[in-house]
Order: C-alpha cells, then sequence, then structure tokens
C-alpha cells in the first residue's frame, strides 16, 4: 500500500509540468517503483538500514462492495453456515438399535455416521483416504486459481465475513466507522460497540453449541444443555469455541491469514506461473491518473492508464492489501477488489476487468500484442485429479463391497504356549468379532492350519458339531478368549500358520484372519 500510494505525489509533479518526454518518463518511473514484480530491476527501495522490523498492525476497515464476487461469497457463507448450523438436526433412518442422527461422531460407541455410511475404529484407513481427497483438492484448486479456498470457503474467512458485515451492520461502513473511531466516546459510540461485541458473541457461542451437537444425539443434546444436565465437557469445549470464534473472527481477522496461517507459504511454494490469481492488469492500468489528466494525455496521442488512484480496491480489501504492487501473501484471492474495481471503471466508462483473475504470462503477451491463453489442464492439474479420482474410486469400492462381519486376533504374548498334564500343546489368543449388523447374530468359530485341535471358547459352552459359537449383539464387537489345543505332536521351535474364521450360523459370507500356533 505504501509504494503503491507514493505515486500520488509524483503524479502531481507530473501533471504540473508541460506534457512532454520528460513527464512521462518520471510517470513512467513511479510506476515501475509501484510494481516491483511487474517492471523494476530494482524491486525493492534501498534499505538505509534504519527501517523498523517491526510493524504495528494498521486495522483493517474493509468496504462494503457489491458485485460477482461479493455474491458469491455470500451464497458460499449462506450454504456454508447453514450447513454447520443445522446439519446436527438432520435425522437419517438406520433401523431400531442405531442413531437415528444422520451426521454423528459417537465417541462412547466408538463410531462415526455419515449418513447411510457407519464407520468403525478399525476402518479409520477411510479417514486416511478423506485426508488424501481433501489435500489433493486443495492443491488443486490452487494450481487453477491460486487461494479461492482462503477466499471463499476458509472456516477463518467465512466467519470473518459475517462478523465484518455484523460490525458494518452496528458501526457503519469503512468511512462511517473510521470517524466513529477517531471520535472520544460517547453513548452512542458505547451502544454501538456494545451490541457489535453482543452480537459476536452470540455468533460465536452458536458456534459452539452446534459443535457439540455432532457428539450426541442433537434435540437431546440441546435439552440438556438447556438445562444443565449436558456432560460438563459439553460445556468446556463451547467456551473454548465460543472464545476462538470471537477472538479469531473478531479481533485477528486478516492476521490469522497473513501471520498465522502455514497455507499462503506452503501454496507459494506450490503455485506455478498459470495458476489464475487476483491480478491487477498493469498493462491497461498504468501510467495512473485521474479521469481528467487521462482523459487530456489520450486526446494528445499520448499512454494513460485506466486506474484513476480512486483506491477502492484497497478499501475493500478484507485483508488491507493493495493488490496493485503485484502478488502479496496477504491476498486471500477473494476478488472483492475485482467488484470494486470494475465498479468504478463502469463509472468511468472504462472496460471492467482492470483487475482480474488473470496471470502475469497473459499481461506480457498481451502486452506484445498476443492473445492471452489460459491452461486449466496441465500435467499437476491432471495429476492432482487423477489422485482424487483414484482415491475416490477405490473408497468407494471399499465402502460398496465392505463385509458385514470382521474378526481380528492377538496370540498371547506371555505365556506363548502351554503344556498340558497330558503332554499336549496349548496357545491361548484374544480374538474380537465385528457385527456391524444391526441385528444379534451368531458366528460359527473354527480354526483351520493345525488338524485335529480342539477350539474352547471361554465362557461359551454352545457348540456346532466341534465348533464353538459366539453371539454378537446388533452393531456391536465382542472380545473373546479362545483356546486352541493341539493333539498332534509339535516339533520344538515350530511355528505353524493358522486361520481363524467366522461364519454366521443363520448363512452368509465367511470372514477370517491369521495367526500363528507356536511350538515348544
Ligand atoms: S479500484 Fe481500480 S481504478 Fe481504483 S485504484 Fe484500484 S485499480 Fe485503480
Ligand atoms: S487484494 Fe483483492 S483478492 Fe486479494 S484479499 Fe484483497 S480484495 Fe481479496
Amino acid at each position: 500500500m505504501g509504494r503503491g500510494s507514493a505515486i500520488a505525489p509524483t503524479l502531481d509533479a507530473v501533471a504540473a509540468t508541460p506534457p512532454g518526454q520528460a513527464g512521462l518518463a518520471a510517470l513512467a518511473e513511479a510506476a515501475a517503483r509501484t510494481l516491483p514484480t511487474a517492471h523494476s530491476a530494482e524491486p525493492y527501495p534501498p534499505d538505509d538500514g534504519d527501517e523498523p522490523l517491526y510493524a504495528a498492525r494498521a486495522k483493517v476497515y474493509p468496504q462494503h462492495v457489491s458485485g460477482t464476487y461479493r455474491r458469491a461469497k455470500w451464497a458460499i457463507l449462506f450454504v456454508t453456515l447453514g450447513i454447520y448450523y443445522l446439519l446436527p438436526f438432520v435425522r437419517w433412518d438406520r433401523g431400531p438399535n442405531a442413531p437415528s442422527q444422520a451426521v454423528l461422531i459417537d465417541f462412547p460407541n466408538r463410531r462415526f455416521y455419515f449418513f447411510f455410511i457407519e464407520i468403525w475404529p478399525q476402518e479409520v484407513y477411510y479417514l486416511t483416504g478423506l485426508l488424501i481427497i481433501a489435500a489433493m483438492t486443495l492443491f488443486l484448486m490452487n494450481a487453477v486459481a491460486g487461494r479461492v479456498w482462503c477466499g471463499y470457503l476458509c472456516p477463518q474467512t467465512v466467519w470473518t465475513d459475517l462478523f465484518q458485515a455484523i460490525e458494518r451492520w452496528t458501526q457503519g461502513d469503512r468511512r462511517e466507522h473510521l470517524q466513529r473511531d477517531r471520535q472520544p466516546w460517547s453513548l452512542e459510540r458505547v451502544a454501538r460497540t456494545g451490541t457489535k461485541h453482543f452480537l459476536w458473541l452470540m455468533v460465536a457461542w452458536w458456534t459452539g453449541g452446534a459443535w457439540v451437537l455432532y457428539f450426541g444425539d442433537a434435540p437431546t443434546m440441546v435439552r440438556d444443555l438447556a438445562t444443565f444436565q449436558a456432560p460438563f465437557v459439553a460445556y468446556v469445549f463451547i467456551g473454548l469455541l465460543t472464545f476462538t470464534t470471537y477472538a479469531l473472527a473478531g479481533w485477528m481477522r486478516e492476521q490469522v491469514c497473513v501471520y498465522m496461517c502455514p497455507w499462503p507459504r506452503i501454496q507459494a511454494a506450490l503455485t506455478d506461473e498459470y495458476a489464475l490469481n487476483v491480478t491487477y492488469r498493469y498493462d491497461r492500468g498504468e501510467p495512473r491518473a485521474s479521469v481528467k489528466k487521462a482523459e487530456g494525455l489520450r486526446e494528445k496521442g499520448l499512454p494513460a492508464g485506466d486506474c484513476i488512484e480512486c483506491l477502492q480496491c484497497v478499501h475493500v480489501c478484507p485483508t488491507g492489501v493493495d493488490i496493485r504492487n503485484g502478488p502479496d501473501l496477504g491476498c486471500i484471492q477473494c476478488g472483492l477488489c475485482i467488484d470494486a474495481c470494475d465498479a468504478v471503471m463502469k463509472k468511468i466508462g472504462r472496460p471492467t476487468r482492470l483487475i482480474a483473475y488473470d496471470t502475469d504470462i497473459n499481461i506480457k503477451r498481451r502486452q506484445q500484442g498476443q492473445s492471452p491463453f489460459y491452461r486449466i489442464v496441465r500435467t499437476r492439474t491432471a495429476l492432482y485429479a487423477a489422485i482424487i479420482a483414484v482415491v475416490g474410486a477405490v473408497m468407494s469400492y471399499a465402502l460398496a463391497t465392505r463385509h458385514n462381519d470382521g474378526i481380528s486376533v492377538i496370540h498371547d504374548r506371555n505365556p506363548l504356549f502351554v503344556r498340558l498334564s497330558d503332554g499336549s500343546l496349548r496357545n491361548a489368543f484374544t480374538v474380537r468379532i465385528l457385527n456391524k449388523s444391526l441385528d444379534e447374530r451368531t458366528f460359527v468359530l473354527a480354526v483351520t492350519g493345525l488338524p485335529g485341535a480342539d477350539v474352547d471358547v471361554i465362557g461359551s459352552s454352545s457348540f456346532a458339531g466341534a465348533n464353538p459359537l459366539i453371539e454378537v449383539g446388533p452393531d456391536q464387537s465382542r472380545e473373546v478368549r479362545v483356546l486352541v489345543t493341539a493333539r498332534e505332536r509339535i516339533a520344538a521351535g515350530a511355528s505353524i500358520p493358522i486361520t481363524f474364521s467366522i461364519v454366521p450360523k443363520a448363512g452368509g459370507a465367511a470372514a477370517g484372519a491369521g495367526d500363528h500356533f507356536i511350538g515348544p
């Protein structure tokens, strides 16, 4: 912003001199200084050694703006916040023995429910798949259009946008708010500021409240919270989220994006020259001059840019960036400066999109009289899309073909084997059987790989032939101790592979797990 506004005195100086090559040269020189990434061989002002390394925060007063990107941001804000606040109340019928909440993280029973999908702790690899897809989607967005995630979808942006709307509603738009902040405290100012903080706290509290509803039956939880019968930890989390939302979206705002979030740094390392970024088209904008001066220059056949130095693009920016200075880590690619500048261009009768999603390559091509070109499909975007498709397909296949039951086996470590009084050898195992169906089921347990062995389940006396029967409740897992006794002689040091398998007594597919029978 400092470099951008530094051009104004030079413009005045140029205006004071008769039009000619000397004045234009000074103007071009000033423009070059303001556009380090675009033009200059000397990208930064010389370091005189006196510049402090610390700069105090300049509070940002973002001005309201209307336009395409603002409308898109409102739409995304309503949809995302609507989903967040209301989703816990959406019901999903899973039958009599299962919760009816569409999205539920059920910690006591160690389950995650997402509509028709139910994830058990043993299936946490689905989470890995989801994380890979999320990361690749973020990379893909970045490769196509820079930090659009930050500008439109990031929770920090969405909540900050909402908090800023409340601020404008209570304390006025930029100019009014700035004036009020410069005035001494009055009753009106106290009332407006108090209302703002009250509304901020209400939104923050609602945000924390909605969060805990994902961890229990929402209507029951609301009643318990209201009657102070909810678990203490629920109140703790509501308090924590109320505080963090209020602090991050109300007070820290753009500082989270500029200083705290690692994504701008990662994104800067991931991007390439073809990614569309919010770009000031300096090929159109320079040299900057007022409408009148620019018209005068054009009438004389001299070059004049479309930028009139109105600073509307800076005033609407939620992070206080002057995008005319070139790419900036503070820019979240929200496009609000495009809306602001488009409105200005319409007013002065110049073509819109002086600021636009574009690339420096295209600016250079236009300067050379070539038409711009856009490369959305390139190696990295194709690679990200392919990874998303493959992981998504694998996850879908795994979900579609997943079994309703499962078994896992752990061999006793100490002792590895026991010699019985009749000389036979026994190994003990801990077997966990999963019944993911919503009906109670009885499984027939069999051990193969050790002919003639006896299989006993501690606490179970039901058998189908020589095989023990194990009952498992609906949507539950059951852990049992299983003793396998070899009746034949086992060689010293033997480690015989064996397989534990379960088959539903009522019929169905078998599930199995392997382990070893350890000899003396
Ligand atoms: S809004 Fe457009 S015309 Fe005004 S300063 Fe920004 S780029 Fe220049
Ligand atoms: S410079 Fe423009 S796109 Fe970047 S954060 Fe500011 S308003 Fe949004």
